[in-house]
């Protein structure tokens, strides 16, 4: 098992090394955009899925071959949504020990209506939720969430973590084509997101092969207008840089499209011996070559 991934360059953050505590597919939505495809492990039940030790052991091990000036920051993100991993406090807390770099969460923001949750991330340097709805109504078309999870619950859980949380929100907000991109629901999604006071925000749209074939990328005046009126950053255009991997073989390919589809251009222009890799990929039966917005990727996929 391989719990630390990377480097992986993020339109964000800089070169992001990743951290991954949560088995793959594991999440709490099922989101229409999903680059890892549709959730078939939904839970909503926190657990320890891995020994915080032997994920702490594996960054060591990491942090004592490249040393810590390979990566700008430390990226909690998962194969599927890691608020569902517990003791996160402990592996938070471990890592900070280890690296002077900033610890940065991704997460769908779910389960911020839980007091503990809330209290487990309080260290984090960097909190990044999803929030792309400003109803319970767009919010199961997007989002698809957990039964038991509403709209007000993970709404009042963010205003809640506002509260508590001293260090930097970056609220991201996904938009997808004729369900959260016209004016009218920008209008909606901002009278929301002022209340939440997030220190940045960013637009982001679809660039990677998402988990329903008719998910499409908003026209670009919608992005523009939401970019706007958001006052926010865009990322809708895909990072470039380097990915730098533990070992340069397969499974380091394998690893990273554990958590991120990669294009075929990117197999190419950052792995030695990329046409033996791209051709054991095209026969992997974990693997799928998937066609999105005139480019060619690879992602994981559950066999
Ligand atoms: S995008 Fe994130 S929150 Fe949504 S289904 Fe995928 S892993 Fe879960």
């Amino acid at each position: 098992m391989s719990f630390v991934y990377g480097i992986v360059p993020s339109r964000r953050l800089g070169r992001s090394l990743g951290i991954s505590p949560i088995p793959f597919k594991v999440c709490n939505y099922s989101c229409v955009y999903c680059q890892l495809g549709r959730t078939f492990n939904m839970t909503n039940e926190r657990k320890t899925f891995f020994d915080v030790n032997v994920i702490l052991g594996e960054l060591k091990e990491y942090i004592k071959v490249y040393g810590e000036d390979v990566f700008d920051v430390v990226t909690i993100v998962s194969e599927g949504e890691p608020l569902l991993f517990t003791p996160l406090d402990e592996l938070i807390d471990g890592i900070k020990k280890m690296t002077s770099r900033q610890v940065v969460l991704i997460t769908n923001g779910s389960l911020f209506y839980r007091e503990d949750v809330r209290k487990e991330v309080l260290n984090c340097d960097i909190i990044m939720p999803t929030f792309d709805a400003a109803s319970e109504e767009v919010f199961k078309k997007i989002n698809r969430p957990y039964g038991k999870i509403t709209y007000e619950m993970m709404y009042d859980g963010l205003l809640k973590l506002r509260k508590e949380f001293k260090r930097q929100i970056w609220l991201e907000v996904m938009l997808v084509k004729g369900i959260n991109d016209s004016y009218e629901e920008v209008l909606k999604l901002k009278e929301k997101i002022e209340k939440i006071r997030p220190d940045r925000i960013y637009v982001n749209v679809p660039v990677r092969p998402p988990a329903e074939p008719w998910v499409k990328i908003p026209e670009k005046e919608n992005i523009e207008y939401a970019k706007r009126v958001l006052k926010a950053c865009s990322i809708e255009k895909m990072a470039e840089g380097n990915f730098l991997t533990l070992h340069d073989d397969y499974t380091s390919v394998v690893n990273i499209l554990k958590r991120h589809p990669l294009m075929m251009d990117d197999v190419k222009r950052n792995f030695k011996d990329s046409e033996r890799i791209i051709e054991k990929l095209l026969e992997d039966p974990s693997i799928e070559k998937y066609h999105y917005n005139g480019k060619v990727f690879f992602r994981f996929k559950k066999v």
